[in-house]
């Protein structure tokens, strides 16, 4: 299994879900077992020595890989969810979004002081997403916070919006918005 049959599985979908949007569907790879297998082997691989205790997954589809590398790695899952869709007591973060703004929100007893976190999401765009994330578990307050993507793309300036502020990224590829 090469990164190029991985990108090559991932459908474009124009126009979707509004005009002008690139829609990259990462389902049609996900279908396929090579490339599941692939892409939850690379994020093991990259991050399965760093003393992780704690996956975040940013939903919705930051949960379809998270849980899985959290098992391989020996860390648990923690999903950072949409408003009002946790039981407990939430930590919030309301942030910027292309139109209007959003709240994003985790369990207040999900994370403690001796965690070393990867929060991991499928597609860096603009970077607005995964830095609400940040700050959120930056909230609670854990000892070092690692971020990955499986895909950046390219061209929308995610990597540099979080650079500014920070917090260095790790995608396992890029796509180009257009291709
Ligand atoms: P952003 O906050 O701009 O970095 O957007 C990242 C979030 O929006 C991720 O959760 C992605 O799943 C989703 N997203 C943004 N742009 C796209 C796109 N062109 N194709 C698929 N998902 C996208």
């Amino acid at each position: 299994m090469t990164v190029e049959e991985v990108k090559k599985a991932i459908r474009n979908v124009p126009d979707f879900p509004i005009k002008g949007i690139q829609f990259k569907d990462i389902t049609t790879a996900l279908a396929r077992h090579d490339c599941l297998c692939w892409m939850k082997d690379e994020i093991v691989r990259r991050y399965k020595d760093l003393g992780i205790t704690q996956v975040v997954g940013i939903e919705s589809r930051g949960f379809i890989l998270a849980p899985a590398v959290a098992m391989e790695i020996g860390a648990g899952f923690v999903p950072i969810r949409k408003p009002n869709k946790l039981p407990g007591e939430t930590l919030k973060v309301l942030y910027d979004k292309e139109y209007g703004k959003d709240t994003i929100e985790i369990h207040k007893d999900a994370l403690t002081p001796e965690d070393v976190v990867l929060i991991h999401d499928d597609i860096l765009a603009t970077g607005g997403s995964m830095y609400a994330a940040v700050e959120l578990v930056r909230k609670a307050g854990v000892k070092k916070i690692y971020t990955n993507c499986l895909i950046e793309l390219e061209g929308l300036n995610g990597k540099q919006f979080l650079a500014d502020r920070g917090v260095e990224i790790e995608c396992l590829f890029g796509i180009e918005v257009e291709e």
